[in-house]
């Protein structure tokens, strides 16, 4: 490996070497009819086909790339609890009926992951070993305090951790305390993605990849168009999170702001260092502005993941700091060969949460998970399957919205970097302080 390398952020990832076969899919080349098309094959889409296949709705996708090109095969493939508002600021947000459907569904994100992988048989290396997320200072360690017991209310148990607790679970002595979700865990997010087509293949949905859809018109019925072919359809369910663009339609794009995010993983380490970094193999948040996440895989490799530049390719620079920042938490892992490097986009929201919206009478769209879309895309999946099979918005768990535009979208690459620089100082300096 070189610095002149260039890698892929798709290609490259260490999960196209150890997934499941893909299942066989071709181009679009004809023209067909499906009660609902929906347009992009990650976690939302694929849970949604599998909600709307099992309701006896006939369902065709159509995926721009391959099986997993977004970022459900790029993932950290973390499973964690649902949003990044609390209980009681959803509350605030939705009101008490709102509210009160929804907390459990966040609560109970991981749950539903796991039990969805072992309902469909999925093959993906699930583990359920819970997920660490670090304290470097006092106003985190108060604020996971209250989140706790926020959640508490609501049945679900967080356990804060002191700093003895928190060393032990994550193998350093660095942090102050932290909060430890039992539920949460990691899978496979390539082999996730391909065992979701699968399943849906099996269960009768037709599904194209090289598909791009390029435009969508109403006439009695809806035609979405790809260059090489058409499905004519009753309802149009949209799920492209960070790779939305203007096609097939304007303006979506405006609610979601593709940040980066990049993953660096190590080649397997020995049982001697598992046993200091990460001893239960729990999943971990660095708990900052700019987060730093880990999990483990299979073979013992760690995954390290940071955010990025505003780029699809990515060089070996651009890893550099993923690499400093785990090698400062764990020094153990200064002399660990780096194996794999690869990155995606993440989509973010104006109000952090993610969205589903109805455009339209029957132009659907599901997507802004803020980095939290491995749990999150399959709960919203199934529910954006609820809502296009026609179930009443009071029986759904997630609320349907219309979600903000972000004024100066078009100026997002800016106001990114602008941003990320902020952050990283209010980080060092605060790290400094404590
Ligand atoms: C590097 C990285 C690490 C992450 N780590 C975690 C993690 O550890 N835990 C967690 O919870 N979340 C994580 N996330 C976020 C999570 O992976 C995503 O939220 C989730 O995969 C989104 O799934 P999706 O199905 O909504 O979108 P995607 O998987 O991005 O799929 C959207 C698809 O739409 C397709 N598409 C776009 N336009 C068109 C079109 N016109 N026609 C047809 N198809 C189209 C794209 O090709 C793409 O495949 C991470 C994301 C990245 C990038």
């Amino acid at each position: 490996m070189s610095s002149t390398d260039t890698f892929d952020g798709a290609r490259s990832a260490l999960w196209m070497n150890t997934a499941q076969e893909a299942p066989e899919t071709k181009q679009l080349c004809e023209v067909i009819t499906a009660d609902v098309v929906i347009i992009g094959a990650g976690f939302t889409g694929l849970n949604a086909a599998l909600e709307l296949l099992g309701r006896g709705v006939s369902v065709c996708i159509l995926e721009a790339g391959w099986l997993g090109f977004g970022a459900s095969g790029r993932s950290g493939g973390q499973v964690n609890i649902g949003l990044n508002l609390s209980p009681s600021e959803l509350l605030a947000k939705f009101g008490e009926d709102a509210g009160n459907r929804l907390i459990p569904a966040v609560a109970q994100t991981p749950d539903t992951v796991f039990e969805r992988i072992q309902r469909f048989g999925l093959r993906c290396d699930p583990v359920q070993n819970g997920w660490v997320q670090s304290a470097a200072t006092q106003t985190v360690i108060d604020w996971q305090t209250n989140l706790a017991e926020d959640f508490a209310r609501h049945g679900c148990s967080l356990e804060v951790l002191d700093r003895e607790q928190a060393s032990r679970a994550i193998g350093s002595d660095k942090y102050l305390g932290g909060l430890f979700c039992p539920t949460a865990g990691t899978l496979q997010p390539l082999s996730y993605t391909r065992e979701l087509a699968r399943v849906a293949i099996d269960q009768g949905a037709q599904l194209y990849t090289e598909s791009a859809v390029t435009d969508l018109v109403k006439t009695d019925k809806w035609q979405v168009r790809t260059a090489q072919g058409a499905v004519s359809c009753d309802k149009v369910l949209i799920c492209t999170n960070g790779y939305t663009s203007p096609q097939p339609i304007n303006d979506l794009e405006k609610k979601v702001v593709p940040v980066r995010s990049v993953l660096a993983a190590t080649e397997p380490l020995s049982a001697e260092l598992r046993a200091k970094i990460l001893p239960g193999e729990v999943s971990f948040v660095d708990k900052r502005r700019l987060i730093l996440y880990m999990r483990y895989d299979r073979d013992g490799r760690l995954c390290c993941g940071d955010h990025g530049p505003m780029r699809d390719t990515f060089t070996l620079s651009d890893f550099a700091a993923v690499k400093k920042r785990s090698i400062e938490i764990f020094p153990v892992l200064k002399d660990v060969r780096w194996d794999f490097h690869w990155g995606g986009r993440v989509a973010m929201t104006k109000d952090t949460i993610p969205f589903l919206t109805e455009i339209e009478p029957g132009l659907f769209a599901a997507m802004g998970y803020n980095g939290r879309g491995v749990g999150m895309g399959t709960v919203l999946g199934v529910e954006a399957g609820r809502l296009v099979a026609g179930l009443d918005k009071e029986a759904l768990a997630f609320p349907v919205s219309s979600p903000k535009d972000f004024k100066l979208h078009r100026w997002h690459k800016a106001g990114v970097g602008i941003s990320i620089k902020w952050f990283a100082m209010r980080d060092h300096l605060e790290s400094m302080r404590s």
